[in-house]
């Protein structure tokens, strides 16, 4: 794609560090959301896949029309390349700016241990037994993938291990239905994709923040409890 790369790997010794903030924070990862913090923080999702795939697909159309291997098919498909490389590059800057930030402000982030790459397998399925709701998982696939669900966490990961914070990531079990408030865990609570009402209590809240903060008590009770308590992994880049 008209680029090279280099890496170099060096070694050095360096004191272990200690994070300047001693605060913890929850994130819940979303589709409307690219990621909401527990103290009500969000950021938006990522959507320059979206935004150029339209014309992705136009210059994939022109390279089908054109006779293979010759040099016009050539000056395309390299036309092409550079134009998936600009999409991955505007998602990394965006997920290094939040990535970052984070991991100075705050000392532990508890995320949930997702497993994206069989959230975005499991909507096409197999000939065996396809997928449910394929229309609408492979949308919600895209933004998944769109987002960079697994990316952030992984910079998180490294960028807190750097500043001398720590990750940790826990069941996502009901994390959404949970009422912080008095404990009732039930599928209506979560009202509309941005609402949480709790049917028992009456608590209310915008629904990724509730859930970034049973996020965020998940991983400080499996924390203080035991390190390695059922449910909580610390993750080591
Ligand atoms: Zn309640």
């Amino acid at each position: 794609g008209g680029h090279w790369y280099v890496a170099i790997q060096t070694e050095k010794e360096v004191p272990d560090p200690v994070h300047p903030s001693t605060t913890a924070v929850g994130g819940d990862r979303g589709v409307a959301n690219l990621l909401t913090l527990s103290d009500g923080t969000m950021f938006l999702p990522v959507t320059a896949y979206r935004d150029l795939q339209k014309k992705l697909a136009r210059e994939q159309r022109k390279l089908a029309h054109k006779v293979k291997f010759s040099a016009n098919w050539k000056k395309q498909k390299a036309k092409i390349t550079r134009l998936h490389q600009h999409i991955a590059e505007i998602r990394k800057t965006v997920l290094h700016q939040i990535s970052t930030a984070i991991s100075k402000n705050h000392a532990v982030v508890v995320l949930e241990d997702l497993k994206v790459r069989n959230m975005a397998a499991s909507a096409t399925g197999t000939v065996e037994s396809p997928g449910r709701n394929v229309r609408q998982k492979s949308g919600l696939n895209k933004s998944i993938l769109d987002q960079g669900w697994g990316m952030l966490k992984q910079m998180l990961g490294y960028k807190l291990q750097w500043t001398g914070g720590l990750l940790l990531l826990v069941d996502p079990a009901y994390t959404s239905q949970i009422c912080p408030v008095c404990g009732v865990v039930d599928a209506g609570n979560r009202k509309t994709q941005a609402e949480f009402h709790c049917l028992h209590c009456g608590h209310e809240a915008h629904a990724d923040v509730n859930a970034a903060q049973n996020i965020l008590a998940r991983g400080l009770l499996g924390w203080q409890s035991t390190a390695g308590h059922a449910g909580v992994a610390c993750f080591a880049a």
